[in-house]
């Protein structure tokens, strides 16, 4: 059932996810950033000793990067700028990572775009 329900959701670009419940505060989480557009949150599974994800409020029908259309010009800097902030806000001045991960191959398991923010140690190249 988990299977069918992930093989489905990418291609239902207005299938809710686990975040509209984390936006919504139906589902609780470590909040770091908030404003109009844009919802930050630690994540619950965190890859560092800072990772944090940073999502649009509104889907409109970016499930992920690979979705994207010309619409989601101003909503994708605002992502990539709100990580520039939280990342000063967090004491990354020496460095941090953000990473998108699309589809199958890139290991999205929830379609909803979203950025991840990762720093507070020293990151390594390549990924896995
Ligand atoms: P992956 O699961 O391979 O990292 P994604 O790029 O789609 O794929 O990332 C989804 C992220 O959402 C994961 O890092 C996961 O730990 C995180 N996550 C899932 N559920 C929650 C939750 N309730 N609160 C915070 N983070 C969550």
């Amino acid at each position: 059932e988990k299977q069918a329900a992930l093989a489905t959701a990418p291609s239902d670009a207005d299938a809710p996810t686990i975040f509209d419940k984390i936006i919504n505060k139906e589902i609780p989480s470590n909040v770091v950033y908030e404003d109009d557009k844009v919802f930050a949150f630690r994540d619950i599974n965190p890859q560092a000793p800072t990772h944090i994800l940073i999502i649009p409020k509104v889907k409109d029908g970016l499930t992920g990067l690979s979705k994207a259309e010309k619409r989601h010009f101003e909503i994708l800097g605002r992502l990539l700028y709100t990580a520039k902030l939280i990342a000063k806000q967090e004491g990354l001045d020496d460095g941090f990572r953000v990473v998108i991960n699309d589809g199958p191959k890139g290991c999205q398991s929830v379609y909803h775009i979203h950025v991840h923010l990762l720093g507070g140690r020293q990151m390594n190249w390549p990924p896995g």
